[in-house]
């Protein structure tokens, strides 16, 4: 078989692995991928719906013909600060009407952005920005953690970044350490419409579609997360068949309350609101904020992540249920009765299951009440491909049967960023991704839909935000009071999961929370993958081959936090502060 050279060869080289090339036909004759760069993709759309509404905020709103206009300045002025096509920008901002500007205008300049979190800190951010060779960063202002700050600390003495693009900071008229520093707000402001479209044009013509467009993070299974990569050729069309699947159209207000910057944000709130000309109804987390948004705006559809669902079953979603024709919910297990309250009288609910490495599957409009109720529904493009296998084999179970879900197609990834050991025990021999959930698929009325059964990967998901549990391992046992550690997840109502450690002293003193958490500030860990409960033991419980058995863990913290299990006795377990819930 020969394979499709490997995409932006360019630049890349082989730290990207291509496609085969009897799939890259297959999708190509299908319509699944489209050789245009992104940015093109979104001009169609800019040109088409130009006097519609493309984005809103709680403070700002935009049209397609505004967006297209200031992306393509924002484009010039990067341009004009000397970044390169081809250069990667590291994104910390949250859901805000300058993330959205910035987000496209790198595109527009065929700069690529890499979707790091506003939560992520030095041991994330130095990491991911040397693998990728980030050259800008784009920060916000004003939270409770001074990003713009950080982003002259991690340019200092950084070898390729050098540009500080900032979000809601006042200029100071000094230059990053090295480099260049300049706000979103005004970025190319005084360039005239007309000469940024020329650049952004001549830009775009030089793009090869087999390119990367961006660069997403994997929660990961080892160390720190993988880098994604996801191309031109597939990830506008990615989004486009979600936009499809829900049958948006321009008369569709999506609301959006997750990290927009995340897979997800972009690939369903994002990217398909704009494939079909809908408005984003760019909301927050903050659950009273983010209805008023939606209720002031009429937003007519929502994805639900598994951290909004107790959302939902509280009084205050009243206020935004009556406009809400089509509810998602994704990331656990939903309940009857949440089904139920989403529902209501006249609502369409269905479920998501997705991932940054690709794969999507949703419930079809037309999938029976109980399929949309017991599954995750089916793939969103016909190419996708899905088997479940016998964990750690090759071999494929009948359906019915529980084992993992691994997956293949025009938007799933065939391999990881510059990672050539990873990708052999992450992929099959045929390519499958082995996506470390377990699934199996069920039949209802003669459809197959993907039904989601645990996972096996060791992980922990924290309201949506994947914590790998042998990143946080290593950073605790670096800790010279602590022998060992294995962390788990303890069941929380609001988030799903949080993280519980379970730890070994070096000589039976147990350390504090407090000087836990100073351990892992002191090493620039982000907030949200700090254990929120301590438990100290003499030694881990071990399987009988020998290996830390976290089913015992996990069911020892599920017994403790059980509501009759009463106060601990043995004084061994502490619990975070709020420090450390405010991570996030
Ligand atoms: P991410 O790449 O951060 O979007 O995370 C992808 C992972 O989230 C999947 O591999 C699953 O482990 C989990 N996930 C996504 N959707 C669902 C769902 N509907 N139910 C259960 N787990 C999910």
């Amino acid at each position: 078989m020969t394979m499709a050279p490997p995409a932006g060869r360019s630049r890349w080289g082989d730290r990207l692995v291509g496609y085969p090339d009897d799939r890259a036909q297959r999708y190509r004759r299908s319509g699944v991928w489209t050789d245009r760069p992104l940015a093109d993709r979104l001009q169609e759309s800019v040109e088409r719906f130009a006097d519609r509404r493309a984005v809103v905020t709680d403070v700002a709103s935009i049209t397609y013909a505004e967006l297209g206009v200031r992306t393509d300045q924002i484009a010039a002025g990067l341009l004009d600060l000397g970044l390169t096509p081809g250069d990667p920008v590291l994104f910390q901002s949250t859901n805000r009407m300058e993330t959205v500007l910035a987000w496209y205008g790198c595109i527009k300049a065929g700069l690529v952005p890499v979707a790091t979190l506003a939560a992520h800190r030095g041991h994330e951010i130095g990491h991911i920005s040397r693998a990728v060779g980030a050259v800008g960063h784009v920060v916000e202002a004003g939270l409770s953690f001074d990003l713009v700050d950080f982003a002259r600390d991690q340019s200092a003495g950084h070898p390729t970044l050098r540009a500080i693009f900032t979000i809601g900071a006042t200029p100071t008229g000094e230059d990053a350490p090295g480099g260049v520093i300049a706000a979103i707000e005004t970025l190319g402001a005084d360039i005239a419409p007309a000469s940024a479209r020329e650049r952004v044009v001549a830009v775009q013509a030089a793009i090869d579609p087999m390119d990367v467009v961006a660069f997403q993070l994997s929660g990961g299974t080892t160390g720190v997360p993988k880098v994604i990569p996801r191309l031109h050729v597939e990830y506008w069309d990615n989004a486009l068949l979600y936009a499809r699947r829900l049958q948006w159209d321009p008369e569709t207000r999506v609301a959006h309350l997750i990290p927009i910057i995340h897979n997800a944000g972009i690939s369903c709130g994002l990217h398909a609101a704009h494939s079909v000309g809908a408005c984003l109804v760019l909301a927050t987390a903050d659950v009273g904020p983010a209805f008023r948004l939606m209720e002031r705006e009429r937003a007519t559809d929502v994805l639900i992540g598994h951290g909004h669902y107790q959302a939902v079953a509280g009084p205050e979603f009243d206020r935004v249920a009556p406009h809400l024709r089509t509810i998602v919910l994704s990331g656990a297990k939903v309940s009857p009765e949440l089904f139920a309250r989403a529902c209501g009288e006249h609502r369409w609910v269905g479920q998501l299951f997705g991932m940054s490495e690709g794969l999507f599957t949703v419930s079809p409009r037309s999938a029976p009440r109980g399929a949309r109720l017991m599954t995750v529904g089916t793939p969103v493009a016909g190419d996708d491909e899905i088997r479940i296998l016998d964990p750690g084999t090759e071999s494929e179970l009948a359906d019915g049967s529980v084992g993992e879900l691994c997956c293949r197609g025009p938007y799933t990834i065939r391999g990881y960023f510059d990672a050539t050991e990873h990708n052999r025990s992450a992929f099959t021999s045929d390519g499958f991704y082995r996506t470390g959930d377990l699934a199996a698929m069920v039949d209802i009325d003669g459809v197959r839909y993907l039904s989601i059964e645990g996972r096996i990967k060791d992980l922990i998901n924290r309201g949506g935000e994947k914590i790998n549990a042998e990143e946080v391992e290593q950073l605790l046992v670096s800790h010279p009071g602590v022998a060992n550690a294995a962390v788990v997840a303890m069941p929380d109502p609001r988030l799903g999961e949080r993280t519980c450690a379970y730890l070994v002293s070096v000589d039976g003193t147990p350390l504090t929370m407090a000087q836990v958490q100073s351990h892992l500030d002191a090493l620039g860990v982000a907030k949200f993958k700090w254990p929120e409960r301590l438990e100290w033991l003499p030694a881990l419980p071990q399987t009988n081959v020998g290996k830390i058995d976290k089913k015992r863990l996990r069911a020892d913290v599920v017994a403790k936090l059980a509501p009759d299990a009463g106060p601990d006795v043995d004084g061994t377990a502490t619990t975070a502060s709020t420090a450390a819930r405010s991570g996030t």
